[in-house]
């Protein structure tokens, strides 16, 4: 009998024991780990489109997701994924950031970028650098070495310049076809009234955008965002969009999700479309593809904006709503399987 209580007691506290480990345990689900990117939301139409030029997109957007997965998959953070996925977009002149930004009235490139990540809330971004490289490698070093949240223009470059962030010649964003855009919309300009008119390519059949961002939940079960653009094409007065504004155009929290928008940035900081789709999440409980939806197809439509974003949530769900006629997107989960799309 007395054996008997002995052996009882101690199967009692190793179970104990083992719940205990079970409840300090971080909860991470490893197998969930995925990244998603957007290149721009517009009016994106297959008829408007070359083969060559829909292939490039195309191949653009793999060899972008795959760097980021790769890094993922070797328990890399979300943060250096995205950051090393953005890098080569960044550096296509397909896209409207880095390399391919788009001109601004003035006729230079003025560049925004922003990154947040989930488990600190930490964030950083930048706004209107000209000479620099890689904004989002700018915008983390704004977030891991400095005491702030944003920079902009001349201090935001010599911040470059302090931490050894890679700075070039303002030509290198010289491209012929961002160019000739600003001077067709500038010819429009003059025999229009509508003040939208100002950041329209008419070439391009309006409204093409071409922002780039990625999202990322890492085998940790930290969730990142980031984003990074040239802004609007024509753009005036220093202005500044919704790439660099946290909970605008970025955003991340691993209570519930990350996301990265892309579309006319005014309405996307009016929305605070990023913000409120995390918000939804948290405070209604919606899922994350019916906070994405109600947002971007009933606020932001209703709000007169048009775009997209990209969004991935704490269990690797997944997010790509728009209400344009095309989004240059892409998803790869943990499996390694890869989603890649242009059109509706
Ligand atoms: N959202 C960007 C901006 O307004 C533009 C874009 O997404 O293409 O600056």
């Amino acid at each position: 009998m007395k054996h008997f209580i002995l052996s009882l007691f101690s199967i009692l506290l190793l179970i104990s024991c083992a719940e205990n480990e079970t409840k300090s345990k971080p909860k991470t689900n490893k197998e969930a780990f995925g990244i998603v990117i957007h290149g721009g939301a517009g009016t994106i139409l297959k008829k408007n489109m070359s083969d060559s030029l829909e292939t490039a997109y195309k191949n653009k957007l793999k060899e972008a997701i795959t760097t980021g997965h790769a890094i993922l998959e070797n328990g890399g953070t979300s943060v250096d994924a995205i950051t090393a996925t953005i890098n080569v977009m960044e550096n296509s002149p397909l896209f409207n950031a880095g390399r391919g930004a788009v001109f601004a009235n003035d006729e230079t490139n003025q560049l925004d970028a922003s990154i947040m990540e989930g488990h600190t809330l930490n964030a950083g971004a930048v706004a209107g650098v000209s000479n620099v490289k890689n904004p989002i490698n700018l915008a983390v070093s704004v977030m891991n070495d400095s005491p702030h949240v944003m920079l902009a223009g001349k201090g935001a470059e010599t911040f470059a310049a302090e931490q050894g962030v890679e700075q070039i010649n303002p030509s290198y964003f010289y491209t012929e076809r961002r160019f000739n855009s600003l001077q067709r919309v500038k010819e429009k300009e003059k025999t229009s009234n509508a003040k939208e008119i100002a950041f329209m390519d008419p070439f391009i059949k309006n409204n093409k955008f071409g922002t780039v961002g990625c999202v990322a939940l890492d085998k940790n079960g930290n969730l990142a965002a980031g984003t990074s653009t040239g802004g609007m094409t024509n753009k005036k007065w220093d202005r500044i969009g919704d790439a660099p504004i946290i909970g605008a155009g970025t955003y991340a929290n691993n209570a519930t999700c990350a996301v990265s928008s892309t579309g006319w940035g005014e309405y996307f900081i009016r929305g605070m479309v990023a913000y409120d789709i995390s918000a939804m999440m948290e405070y209604k409980g919606s899922t994350l593809q019916n906070a994405a939806s109600e947002v971007i197809q009933e606020k932001l439509t209703k709000l007169g904006g048009t775009g997209g974003i990209i969004a991935i949530d704490k269990d690797g769900n997944v997010a790509m709503e728009f209400n344009t006629a095309g989004m240059y997107r892409a998803h790869m989960n943990a499996q390694g399987e890869i989603e890649i799309a242009i059109y509706k």
